[in-house]
């Protein structure tokens, strides 16, 4: 089969033709209808998150179709729908048999530590398979398994609650979902922040305030529009630390700040009058949880949540394609998600 793959870091993806993967007892097979290009493959294309082992298959945003199942597999059949969790764990150590599997000490991401689905075929655990609803196009089915899983996860841990305001920082993939997710949570008032015009129109399409931060100071606009009071939850989806602290001050007294952007620089904050004087929380959010994705593709087949704008272009499994999409995500050339069908 044909699978585009990264043999060395800082390299652009080579085509190869690479055996069909054997399945285990427990495993499926799956023919790739869809696969994601997601700005952390970019990361990884230039060595900044090591993969390991090269050569390896990238992509762990996949959906597809069963062509096999192994002898022990009863969730799935052949022939279904599926779209993949792309952290495969082992199912036995502490974090995973209390449901926090994302700090399984033993995972490996598809595409990151084992072939993902820039291929025409992938092998996995049927236990990561989730049935894909008819509804759902195999694009819109394979992105939903990393941005929006992502920011479904970051609502959860913010607590949001019926009735309250939210602020969602940053408009991109992760935050289009974030605010029609925040609305399906109850969020009377949403606030989108962000800089780009195109994004805040879009923010505004799904119902948020928009908050342009060229134009205005983000957390002083959020206080007053909010009569002074504050949001109560704000999700840093950008990962600047000036971003972080917006989102610390911008919230009332009993405010959660949830930071799922990735940074490495700190965050510096007043610790009295922005953390413990208003009981504010800060809390991070990494991932999500397999028990999350059932319910995120019934918010999206229900269009509680619509993911029709989500995908803007589609590329074949071809090499220079692929690369060409990577280097525009890398100069943040584009807003553009762009989905492998091979
Ligand atoms: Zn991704
Ligand atoms: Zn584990």
């Amino acid at each position: 089969m044909k699978a585009v793959r990264m043999i060395e870091v800082g390299q652009p993806l080579q085509l190869q033709e690479v055996p069909v993967p054997a399945i285990g007892d427990g495993d499926i097979l799956v023919r790739v209808r869809a696969a994601g290009i997601c700005h952390s493959d970019v990361h990884y294309r230039a060595g900044r998150s090591p993969v390991k082992p090269l050569p390896m298959t990238l992509g762990h945003e996949v959906a597809g179709v069963v062509e096999q199942a192994g002898r022990l597999v009863t969730s799935i059949r052949v022939g279904e729908r599926v779209c993949l969790h792309y952290n495969i764990t082992c199912g036995e150590c502490y974090y995973c048999s209390t449901g926090n599997e994302q700090f399984c000490g033993n995972v490996l991401m598809l595409g990151h530590y084992t072939n993902g689905g820039y291929a025409e075929y992938i092998a996995v655990p049927a236990r990561n398979a989730i049935v894909l609803p008819d509804e759902i196009p195999f694009e819109q089915g394979a992105t939903l398994m990393c941005a929006s899983a992502t920011a479904f996860h970051s609502l959860r841990k913010s607590r949001l609650k019926a009735g309250e305001a939210a602020a969602i920082f940053g408009v991109g993939g992760l935050g289009i979902s974030a605010i029609q997710l925040a609305r399906a949570f109850g969020a009377l008032d949403v606030f989108a922040v962000d800089i780009n015009q195109e994004k805040l129109q879009l923010a505004a399409h799904y119902g948020a305030i928009p908050i342009d931060a060229g134009r205005v100071a983000p957390a002083a606009e959020i206080r007053k529009l909010t009569g002074g009071k504050g949001a109560d939850v704000a999700i840093e989806l950008i990962g600047l630390p000036q971003t972080m602290r917006q989102a610390v001050q911008c919230l009332g007294a009993l405010g959660r700040a949830v930071i799922a952007g990735i940074s490495d620089r700190p965050l510096e904050i007043d610790t009295y009058r922005e953390l413990l004087g208003n009981e504010v929380e800060i809390i991070g959010s990494n991932d999500h949880l397999f028990q999350e994705l059932p319910v995120l593709l019934e918010l999206a087949r229900r269009k509680v949540f619509d993911t029709s704008r989500v995908v803007s272009r589609v590329v074949p499994l071809d090499a220079d394609a692929i690369n060409q999409a990577l280097d525009e995500l890398e100069q943040f050339a584009s807003g553009v998600r762009t989905v492998i069908v091979p």
